[in-house]
């Protein structure tokens, strides 16, 4: 006997969905099709849509910021996760600069991790690199990790690494088969005025400074190869010159993910008295950026939220310098994308993120053998009203024509009728080779 039988549900399978049935067993998806056997549990799902698991690619729970901390730690951030219907998330270690930090920081970050209630993995970030690069990455990939984030700004607190060194890691990534992950803006094109307030964002992080990087970028991947990951892209133009100028290598050599905030908000609610709640980096971006980027979101490969939200008294400051950049997402991505996507949306979130990240051999697509991860969602037509993140929510009052019913990780219900029911989340990267 199977331990759960999803019934009649109509199931996601990799282009559309088909009315069928799912077993499970030990976790893993054992079946699928009409006439499955008998099973412990069953769950009637007729009249409801079976996805894969979402993964989000793009999570800062727990980010210490010194003085600040966001305000999810991974318990409370994999729960509003869970409500999400993602059960897999990839959080980043913090920056380091040479191998022998980058390997106590992957332990560290274990440590924190383990309080998760959904499957996770990490990116390893480097920060404005000291020593060998190649022994930074060897360290890397010794540790299980595939994903290498680095910056392109943020000079002022040291983060920031050179072009020198990005076409190098990109030349070690053509190499040894790594991804790169990088924050894209032009570091010579951003400013900061004491005066500055949060109308003022998108002119100290203006939108042609990430296309500039962008298309720097995209060059270096032309001309060293390598497999380039561009995080939170926020405006149109970017996209569309990328497209222009570099059609043959967009989504096969350098890929593009945004951030639901980014489809859903414009710059103008920076202007209202609670503006300083939709502050992030990169800056929400005019109604005619937002608009070019829907219009092409069938290039951007990956939707991650870049989850980090921070408690309301933390965000209300009058002065840009005095706000803690980060909003949460990890809860609604789904349902506040598909609203204006469709279907469009769940390969972004499944099958995408899953390749890209070295999972697609058990996560991101419903298919015998895989983990049994999945979100059940039902179309109804509903108003956002609450959040399971410790932070703020700017997503309060968005309309939606989806919600998440249950969540599934590894065939235990993770979240079922409003409630959490208490998973365990596990690390999925590689162990470290020894
Ligand atoms: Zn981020």
């Amino acid at each position: 006997m199977d331990d759960l039988l999803i019934r009649n549900g109509s199931i996601w399978n990799g282009t559309r969905f088909e009315v069928s049935d799912v077993s499970v067993q030990d976790g893993k998806i054992v079946a699928i099709g009409t006439n499955a056997g008998p099973a412990q549990t069953v769950f009637e799902a007729s009249g409801r849509f079976v996805l894969p698991g979402f993964i989000d690619p793009h999570v800062h729970f727990s980010l210490d910021l010194g003085k600040l901390h966001s305000a999810d730690d991974f318990r409370s951030g994999s729960v509003a996760a869970a409500f999400g219907g993602v059960t897999t998330f990839i959080d980043f270690l913090a920056p380091t600069d040479n191998e022998n930090d980058l390997e106590r920081a992957y332990y560290a970050r274990l440590i924190e991790a383990s309080s998760s209630v959904v499957d996770y993995r990490f990116h390893a970030t480097i920060k404005h690199p000291k020593g060998d690069l190649e022994a930074y990455v060897k360290k890397m990939l010794s540790l299980g990790m595939t994903t290498l984030k680095l910056f392109t700004t943020y000079s002022d607190s040291g983060r920031r690494t050179d072009d020198d060194q990005i076409e190098r890691l990109l030349a070690l990534s053509e190499r040894y088969g790594f991804t790169i992950l990088a924050h894209i803006e032009d570091d010579s094109m951003i400013t900061m005025k004491d005066f500055y307030v949060p109308a003022d964002l998108p002119k100290s992080r203006p939108a042609a400074g990430e296309t500039a990087e962008a298309l720097k970028l995209a060059g270096f991947v032309e001309k060293h190869g390598g497999t380039l990951y561009m995080v939170h892209l926020s405006s149109g133009t970017t996209l569309d010159r990328l497209r222009e100028r570099y059609p043959h290598l967009l989504n096969r050599k350098f890929f593009i993910e945004s951030c639901p905030h980014y489809f859903a908000f414009t710059e103008d609610v920076l202007s209202r008295a609670d503006g300083c709640l939709y502050t992030m980096s990169p800056a929400l971006r005019t109604a005619a950026e937002r608009d070019r980027l829907c219009a092409g979101f069938a290039d951007v490969y990956a939707i991650g939220t870049d989850h980090c939200p921070f408690r309301r008294e933390e965000k209300e400051h009058d002065r840009l310098r005095d706000i803690p950049m980060g909003i949460g997402g990890v809860e609604h991505a789904y349902e506040v994308l598909s609203a204006r996507f469709g279907a469009a949306v769940i390969p972004k979130m499944t099958e995408h993120p899953a390749k890209i990240n070295g999972l697609s051999d058990r996560k991101g697509t419903i298919a015998i053998g895989h983990d049994a991860d999945f979100a059940i969602v039902r179309s109804v037509k509903e108003r956002i009203v609450s959040d399971h993140s410790h932070g703020h929510t700017v997503w309060t009052g968005t309309d939606v024509d989806a919600r998440i019913e249950a969540t599934i990780l590894r065939g235990a219900f993770a979240v079922k009728d409003g409630r959490f029911l208490g998973t365990k989340g596990q690390y999925v990267g590689r162990k470290p080779e020894r």
